[in-house]
């Protein structure tokens, strides 16, 4: 790895599938693996490629049972080229002797590069360089270059370009007993000697996809005449181009693609336009470099800089990168959720969850219309959130947990655990918590874009209808005279239920109640936020009582928050009475105990019955609120919140969690930025590494983790820069960990950019004299300034905190 490099050396087959999905090149509208162009899914390649939206449901019979799930589709295979010498067999990598062999993804510029030398059987010797991006200019283009040198023959070669739509999802293993196949054939169809298509049509949904491709051949930057022959079938189409190489030669391949969708907004027939789009697209270079100019605005946005340690800057660059192939100005635009794998493999099917609170913080300084888009996704699912809240008998709005197409629950009701193979229940839809995450991350947008039109057009409206279903599902329990939730679960998967019992959920999940009655006391004063017709328009269309108000102010006051051991948050009530599991044991004996749930159970044991926790659920109390605010909210409910609560809890929490979701480090290490900067450190580093070194062991193979990616990112500028917003203010509170050097980053804030800049001893805050800036107000710990456009201003750090004024974070 250098500079912006991610460059593997030499081919594993055993390692490939992680290689193709962090070598995925994207563009925030299509998303394609890192895959070979010459192969097919065979258990050690697996190209794939998705696009935001692109779901389809399918019923498998299980044991008897009827199945239905809804997958994020994979979409025909735009990337084929084979390589025939000579009339032989196309080239696949495991019949041919190889030379040299790098596979790279240029983190720069997205784009992912072979070189390989290779001896075929008949003892040539061949350079091929492959070049391909999906372009970051043009949503629906991309581009793939080969550039052929024969070392030591000369002859004559074929070049199979081919859209190949017989692809099926059966890139999870413990998926493949369930219904694979999403796709039905339309048509293929020529468009003039050079351009091929292709059209399917997902099986239920409905969705068509056409793709569409133009190749050519170069030789010294001239066309080379080429035979063609086609051949096609109704789910495949593919060019054979035939041509002479000469030894020592360079001969380039262009193989330029379009790509649409019925989704896509100003097409007719999508095969008649991503033909038509081929046909018109520039060769390679042309092309190339419009995306590497697309990239280089949004590295001026997007890029991080940290001194001190070069794979921690390569490491954030390649997560930035990663996002932004996923999640760029072209998803605000479509109706897209945020897919906690990426559109990088088929994990968790696509779906789309409560990651958006680890990777909003990341969009909302620096790209605001993109969580702008994502949230409009929730929006525009708001009927059936109201639906599922009817259903259970409550009233508002209910999010699913699980999210896909059209905003119903599409969380599985039996999982495999790939362990004992055996099917279990999935109980997981019970966290209803995503609701309370919503609702944070409207707050949040709107406080550092003062986006007023969302707020009164959107996101008030789910925010109110968030607080109805909150009031709804609690009930006030007279003895202890406090609100209580029953029936849901926290973050934490591993404690689904109570040990023994029959129903599912917990009793007052901590993390839950102090999100709820955080949110009652915002939604109880928000429509004040409104302009006045607007509020009134709104209360009386939801029909809003005064009542209603008022107990949500209630809720913000007197919702029950269970404690044990002198100051401990209890996670859920009666976590007390849990027993202790043995953790030195099971380390010693399974080594990796990440998955303790999954080796309970295989174990016919239950993790319900132990204080073991997946990932931060107490903790996410400490991560998402600062300091004052969480002593704020508790105080407010008549409990007690001391200097050292955080540290007592956080110290309790982490020795019980097996951190079995990467985002549990982002979590920890963002508490301990304030407390424990080394320990706080060390979980960061893991987390920034989480998917490179594949550290679940062969999870990132099947999708990045889009939110730990986010995460590491918040975690530089809000655990570390100690950035943060209340009321109009852009605040920072530095707390650099050594190991970290200087560090430096733009961001956005309420449409002005800032540059922000932080070494040891001095924080600079450079306002740029831009046309849309306007005069904002910034804090370093307790001193406040207005900066208008064009201002620097330098603060002076102190080495302690608590010299300088009161610490703003915990
Ligand atoms: C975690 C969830 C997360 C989901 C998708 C699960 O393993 O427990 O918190 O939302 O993965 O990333």
């Amino acid at each position: 790895m250098d500079g912006f490099s991610l460059t593997y050396e030499g081919f594993d087959p055993g390692a490939e599938g992680l290689r193709e999905a962090l070598t995925s090149t994207g563009n925030g509208y299509l998303c394609t693996r890192g895959a070979a162009e010459w192969e097919d899914a065979d258990g050690v390649h697996y190209p794939g490629t998705y696009v935001h939206g692109g779901y389809n449901r399918e019923t498998t019979i299980l044991g008897g049972l009827p199945v239905l799930n809804e997958d994020l589709v994979n979409l025909p295979n735009w990337l084929v080229l084979e390589l025939r010498l000579e009339g032989e067999d196309a080239i696949r990598l495991a019949d041919v002797e190889l030379l040299d062999y790098r596979h790279e993804l240029d983190i720069q510029y997205a784009t992912v590069v072979r070189h390989l030398r290779f001896r075929d059987n008949g003892g040539r010797q061949t350079a091929l360089l492959s070049r391909r991006f999906v372009s970051m200019a043009d949503a629906h283009h991309a581009g793939i270059e080969w550039t052929i040198v024969p070392e030591n023959w000369s002859g004559r070669v074929e070049v199979v370009a081919a859209i190949d739509g017989r692809v099926r999802n059966g890139g999870v293993a413990r998926y493949q007993q369930l219904e694979g196949r999403h796709l039905n054939p339309v048509s293929p169809r020529t468009f003039g000697p050079e351009v091929i298509a292709l059209k399917a049509e997902t099986r239920q949904s409905n969705l068509y996809i056409s793709e569409a491709s133009r190749t050519r051949v170069f030789r010294d930057g001239r066309p080379l005449p080429v035979e063609r022959t086609l051949y096609q079938m109704e789910d495949y189409i593919q060019q054979v181009l035939a041509f002479d190489v000469r030894q020592g030669a360079a001969t380039r391949v262009e193989k330029m693609v379009a790509f649409y969708t019925s989704r896509d907004p100003a097409v007719s027939d999508t095969l008649v336009k991503a033909a038509t789009s081929a046909a018109r697209h520039t060769d390679f270079a042309a092309s190339l470099e419009r995306h590497t100019a697309a990239w280089d605005e949004l590295w001026r946005v997007g890029d991080v800089r940290v001194s001190g340690d070069e794979r921690v800057q390569l490491l954030l660059r390649l997560h930035i990168a990663h996002i932004l192939q996923v999640c760029s100005r072209h998803t605000a635009d479509l109706d897209a959720g945020l897919p906690a794998r990426g559109l990088n493999g088929e994990a968790y099917r696509g779906h789309v969850f409560w990651d958006e609170i680890h990777a909003f913080p990341f969009f909302n300084v620096r790209l605001p219309e993109v969580t702008r888009g994502l949230l409009m996704y929730r929006y525009r699912r708001i009927g059936e959130a109201r639906a599922a809240a009817r259903q259970a008998g409550l009233r508002g709005a209910m999010f699913p947990w699980q999210s896909g197409s059209d905003g119903t629950e599409e969380t599985q009701r039996r999982h495999l655990n790939p362990l004992s193979g055996r099917w279990e229940a999935d109980l997981s839809r019970n966290q209803r918590h995503v609701n309370a995450a919503i609702f944070y991350n409207i707050w949040h947008y709107y406080q550092t874009t003062a986006d007023q039109t969302f707020l009164s057009d959107y996101g008030a409206e789910m925010m109110l209808e968030i607080a109805r279903f909150w009031a709804s599902i609690a009930h006030f329990n007279p003895e202890r005279e406090r609100y209580e939730i029953h029936g849901v679960m926290g973050p934490d998967e591993f404690h689904d239920k109570y040990p023994e019992a029959e129903q599912g959920g917990l009793r007052n999940n901590a993390y839950t109640n102090v999100m709820v009655a955080w949110l009652c006391d915002i939604a109880g004063q928000l429509l004040s936020l409104l302009p006045a017709s607007r509020a009134e328009a709104l209360r009386g269309r939801l029909a809003i009582g005064d009542d209603e108000l008022t107990m949500w102010q209630d809720m913000s006051r007197r919702m029950f928050v269970p404690f044990h051991d002198d100051g401990i948050i209890s996670q859920f009530e009666g976590y007390e009475d849990l027993d202790e599991l043995d953790w030195d044991a099971y380390r010693a004996k399974y080594g990796n105990i990440q998955r303790l749930d999954r080796i309970l159970r295989a174990e016919g044991n239950d993790p319900n019955r132990y204080k073991v926790t997946k990932q931060a659920d107490t903790v996410m109390l400490f991560f998402l609120f600062p300091r004052e605010e969480l002593g704020e909210i508790v105080q407010r409910l008549g409990y007690d919140y001391r200097d050292d609560t955080a540290m007592r809890n956080v110290a309790y929490y982490d020795q019980r969690t097996s951190h079995g979701s990467t985002l549990s480090f982002v979590a920890h290490a963002g508490v301990l930025a304030a407390l424990d900067p080394d320990s706080s450190w060390d979980r960061f580093l893991v987390a920034l590494q989480s998917d490179v070194d594949d550290i679940q062991g062969g999870t990132t193979k099947e999708g990045i983790h889009l939110g730990v990616m986010c995460g590491t990112l918040d975690l530089v500028q809000r655990g570390y820069a100690g950035s943060r917003v209340r009321e109009g203010v852009l605040y920072f509170d530095p707390r650099l960990p050594s190991r970290l050097g200087d560090l430096s980053f733009s961001m956005q804030f309420r449409e002005t950019p800032v540059h922000v800049t932080l070494t040891g001893d001095r924080l600079t805050l450079a306002i740029h004299p831009e046309a849309v800036s306007r005069p904002i107000r910034v804090a370093v710990r307790g001193d406040i300034r207005e900066l208008c456009p064009g201002d620097r201003a330098v603060f002076e750090l102190s080495p302690d905190p608590a010299a300088s004024g009161p610490a703003a974070h915990d």
